[in-house]
């Protein structure tokens, strides 16, 4: 549904019961709690949260990266209402180890602000 009175609409909007973070610049929806993996990442201004699933993110092209954790291939995500980059998506590892991380989702905690249910 979407409301007249909102400035923005977003793609989506996740439930609202849940603990979730938003886009600090426009407030979109950017991931549930629980889809949260691991706070231990470091972004390239700070921490950075690894996301098992986000929404209302855009990904650029993938390409191959040396990171701490050896070669990846990633690509930049940034979101679809503002288009500020978040961080960006593990499309392939090449390590043995590194492998979980594929298909997740890193962004930096610069860019997320927490809503909804949080004391
Ligand atoms: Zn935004």
């Amino acid at each position: 549904m979407v409301k007249l009175t909102k400035a923005r609409t977003f793609h989506a909007y996740l439930d609202s019961c849940h603990r979730r973070y938003s886009c600090v610049h426009c407030r979109a929806h950017l991931a549930n709690h629980d889809d949260l993996i691991s706070k231990s990442f470091q972004g390239s201004q700070g921490r950075a949260y690894l996301f098992n699933a986000v929404v209302n993110v855009a990904c650029g092209p993938a390409e191959e990266r040396l990171l701490l954790t050896g070669l990846h291939a990633v690509a930049d995500i940034f979101c679809e209402s503002c288009h500020t980059t978040l961080g960006w998506k593990y499309e392939q590892a090449f390590e043995l180890s590194q492998k979980y991380k594929e298909g997740k989702f890193i962004i930096e905690v610069s860019h997320m602000i927490k809503d909804n249910g949080w004391d």
